[in-house]
């Protein structure tokens, strides 16, 4: 069995390969070869913590698995980070655990791919606006993914507490790109692409305040109740996500489906939109929103091209089991 540490994963994954494992498996996903299975998330009644699997088969890839992990709001007093996940990967053909991945940079990573190739798929060519909500741990890893897919010059920013922005300013810097933190409304009005990236339960973007042909990548509402844009918006939007059913039931579309805004058949896959059996963007007036509630077989894909990685360069650990 294959160990490849949390410490390795940083030299090992670049966010070209986590946006073509995203890609392929989200085109899986709609082809019908890879499926999630049924997401396990309990409040554990200890350290206030959070804890569940996210898992899945892709038949194709013969990646089988499941992410362990959840939130442990103590640890940052610990020198730990909040989030903690470790991805285990199983040999399709025999149940034999193949391999332990470290899952932390991996979560975000794949997270940012997500958004990433929502933008591939459906943002204007021409767009040059990137607006970001939100400045916590995930923020600066959607910057840097999105930014590589349209020539984007600027990057307007919002964040509840608006000091905590100045990491966003410094990956924007360091991109070449300008930078300013701005008012919702300015936000909205100045954006081509806006990724949301936060843990709020109550919308943060309001109805007419998106403009036309903006492309909205919703990516922090990944739990039942939470919300960052109001149900209205998605009302007059072209609605695309990963997996319909957890998008309706953990993510953003759960709001407009609930207030009976959305009937759930208006929601696409995004894989097929990658599969060219559903259209992406039909206008450049139309609101293209992603819903990216997060799969497991996300997690899986990149655990899988990591451990190919590591077994390249000589650093996976390889232990009798
Ligand atoms: P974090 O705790 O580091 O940052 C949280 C962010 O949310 C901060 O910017 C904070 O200001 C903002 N925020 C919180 N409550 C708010 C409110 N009521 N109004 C406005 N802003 C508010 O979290 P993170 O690690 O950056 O993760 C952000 C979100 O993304 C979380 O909800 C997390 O669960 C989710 N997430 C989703 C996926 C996915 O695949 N979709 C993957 C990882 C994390």
């Amino acid at each position: 069995m294959l160990i490849v540490p949390e410490k390795e994963i940083a030299n090992l994954m670049t966010r070209a390969a986590a946006f073509d494992a995203v890609k392929g498996v989200f085109a899986s996903m709609s082809a019908k070869t890879a499926y999630n299975f049924p997401v396990i998330r309990e409040a554990i009644g200890h350290a206030d913590a959070l804890y569940g699997f996210k898992s899945g088969f892709d038949k194709a890839a013969l990646n089988l698995g499941l992410k362990s992990g959840g939130y442990w709001p103590g640890n940052a007093e610990k020198g730990l980070t909040n989030h903690q996940s470790t991805i285990f990967l199983f040999d399709a053909d025999t149940g034999k655990c193949r391999a332990i991945v470290g899952g932390n940079l991996l979560t975000a990573l794949r997270t940012a791919a997500a958004a990433a190739v929502s933008v591939d798929c459906l943002a204007r060519q021409e767009s040059e606006v990137l607006g970001i909500v939100g400045a916590g741990h995930q923020a600066a890893f959607q910057l840097r993914a999105v930014a590589e897919q349209r020539d984007f010059k600027r990057v307007v920013a919002w964040n509840r507490s608006p000091e905590k922005l100045d990491t966003l300013r410094s990956v924007a810097e360091e991109l070449g790109l300008g930078f300013e933190a701005v008012s919702l409304d300015e936000l909205g009005a100045q954006s081509d692409v806006i990724v949301t990236i936060t843990s709020s339960f109550d919308p943060i973007l309001q109805q007419g305040q998106i403009r036309a042909g903006t492309h909205v990548a919703c990516m922090g509402t990944d739990t039942k109740g939470k919300q960052e844009i109001a149900a209205a918006l998605s009302g007059d939007a072209r609605l695309f996500t990963d997996e319909i059913a957890q998008s309706v039931t953990i993510g953003e579309f759960q709001h407009p489906v609930a207030e009976g805004l959305v009937d759930q058949d208006r929601i696409n896959e995004l894989g097929a939109v990658i599969n060219g059996t559903t259209a992406g963007r039909a206008s450049d007036e139309e609101i293209t929103i992603f819903d990216g509630t997060g799969v497991g077989l996300q997690d899986l894909a990149v655990a899988s091209a990591v451990v190919e990685l590591a077994v390249g360069q000589g650093v996976a650990q390889d232990v009798e089991f």
